[in-house]
């Protein structure tokens, strides 16, 4: 075979040890059965902590509101509800299951933030418990003080979500969305929060763009100033603006591999050398005539500027047409700034564990591996995330009888000539074997429970909630729903 292509994960501290105690995954599997999904609760504390450094390091007020879309636990939901200082922490909920979920996991209203497209049950709820909205459009805003007129409740505070930026003197512009209100139609909005100051309290603007653009978020952030600018003008008294998700994710160990790696593919789809992928999948690109066509249509899986980092820079921005720096603009305004990442907020907070069923070799040589799993389980390719899976041997390893590497192609557990868990070619230091589990790491962020349902009768993954008392006590694991924070030593604020 030729050299072997990794594409290792990047493993902190706590999902590494975790990685590294087949002793403890294997049983779990054994109880509850193959996929299971792990969520570790006390990783999403940590990564809160990294956010707050920054918000400090500009000297910057604000919450962060986990997006919960991200992962269905209950455990990470409940784990954040106990991480202090309260005003720091909430979490941005986008359908009413999601606020309920919020609500009885201990995030009290005020910790929370109604986006997403509402309808009228969810739009009661946030108004009879005072949660703030990200209002839509001008029709959701009338029709949230329609509501609490009509139930006679206390003002609701509104964030009206705001897109499509333009910057005045500059071409960078934001791309459209379905959702929110054109800035240039903020004044629309402006007058409705003046017209129903009885019953909504327009405490600032919103935005979140599913983009990782710095550029881009820069034109939407001075946007938003802008806005709050006309609105206290007009009397009204903002606080503060949220500025949504998108700060991303570093998946791979090693950016020198990922340079390979593509590098190869391409080599590979122009026949230049033998496939890396499943019937010649290009990811986007694809060979015509020795030319290559498309574009590769993957998440870049080493992205160095991720997370904290990534706010970090985006407030180092300077605004495109006020030409000072973003955080400056927001400090000298006195404004509260939120943020509301998701998939950053899940990094390293859990993992996929599929059971191998077979190993087999085709008449062309190709090695196929099937997994007691399958691609709905396993999100990762289908969000076009190209990440290695780790081996948990499933009995001790032998010496001897590791190596040599190998390259498979991953087979899920429905009966579907697409279900494939990889359309690529995944390297492992050595074959596996039935009874040997895959872990896919770092899963919690959109790939765990997001597509998973029951085509076939195939079960969904359980999912279990695992913790540690101090850096290296025992493992202890409970299911997710019967996770509360006691369980957890720590007091860690
Ligand atoms: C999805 C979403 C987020 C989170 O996005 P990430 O890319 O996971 O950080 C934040 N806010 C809103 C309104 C969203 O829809």
């Amino acid at each position: 075979m030729s050299e072997p292509l990794y594409l290792a994960p990047r493993l902190e501290p706590r999902l590494a040890a975790l990685l590294d105690s087949p002793a403890f995954l294997h049983p779990l599997v054994t109880a509850l059965g193959s996929p299971l999904n792990i969520v570790l609760p006390d990783q999403i504390a940590d990564n809160v902590r990294g956010f707050r450094d920054v918000y400090a390091r500009h000297r910057l007020t604000g919450r962060i509101f986990f997006a919960h879309k991200a992962n269905r636990s209950s455990a990470l939901v409940r784990r954040l509800a106990a991480t202090g200082p309260e005003a720091a922490v909430g979490i941005d909920v986008a359908s009413l299951g999601e606020l309920q979920h919020a609500l009885g996991g201990g995030l009290t209203p005020n910790r929370i933030v109604a986006t997403g497209p509402k309808d009228p049950d969810y739009l009661w709820l946030a108004a009879r418990t005072r949660t703030t909205v990200a209002v839509d459009s001008p029709a959701e805003l009338t029709a949230l003080a329609a509501l609490v007129e009509r139930f006679r409740l206390p003002r609701v505070p509104v964030l009206p979500r705001l897109s499509e930026f333009t910057a005045p003197g500059t071409r960078v512009l934001t791309r459209r969305s379905r959702f929110g209100t054109p800035a240039d139609d903020a004044g629309a909005l402006l007058d409705l929060a003046e017209k129903h100051q009885g019953s909504v309290e327009f405490t600032g603007v919103s935005y979140h763009l599913d983009t990782m653009g710095l550029a881009e978020k820069a034109v939407a952030l001075e946007g938003c100033l802008r806005v709050l600018d006309e609105a206290r003008r007009r009397g009204l008294r903002p606080r503060g603006l949220d500025i949504g998700g998108g700060f991303g994710v570093d998946y791979l160990a090693d950016g020198a591999q990922w340079e390979r790696y593509t590098t190869e593919l391409t080599r590979a789809l122009l026949g230049r050398r033998a496939p890396l992928t499943w019937e010649g999948h290009g990811y986007g690109l694809r060979g015509e005539n020795g030319t290559l066509r498309g574009a590769l249509g993957v998440y870049p899986g080493h992205r160095p500027v991720a997370g904290p980092r990534y706010l970090d820079e985006l407030l180092a921005q300077t605004a495109p047409s006020l030409g000072r720096p973003l955080a400056t603009l927001l400090l000298e305004n006195l404004y509260d700034l939120h943020t509301e990442p998701g998939r950053a907020l899940t990094d390293q907070c859990g993992l996929t564990l599929a059971r191998v069923l077979e190993v087999r070799v085709t008449a062309a040589g190709e090695r196929l591996v099937r997994l007691a799993a399958n691609a709905r389980d396993i999100g990762l390719e289908d969000h076009g995330l190209l990440l290695d899976p780790v081996l948990v041997p499933g009995a001790p390893e032998e010496p001897g009888r590791g190596g040599p590497p190998v390259g498979v192609y991953l087979l899920g557990n429905l009966c579907l000539e697409s279900d494939l868990i990889s359309r690529r070619l995944v390297f492992l230091e050595r074959e596996p074997r039935p009874g040997d589990l895959l872990a896919f790491a770092n899963t919690a962020g959109y790939f765990m429970d997001f597509t998973a349902d029951h085509a076939l009768h195939q079960p969904i993954a359980r999912k279990v909630a695992v913790y540690r008392s101090g850096e290296d006590g025992p493992w202890s694991w409970c299911l997710d729903e019967q996770y509360w924070p006691h369980l957890t030593a720590g007091d860690d604020e």
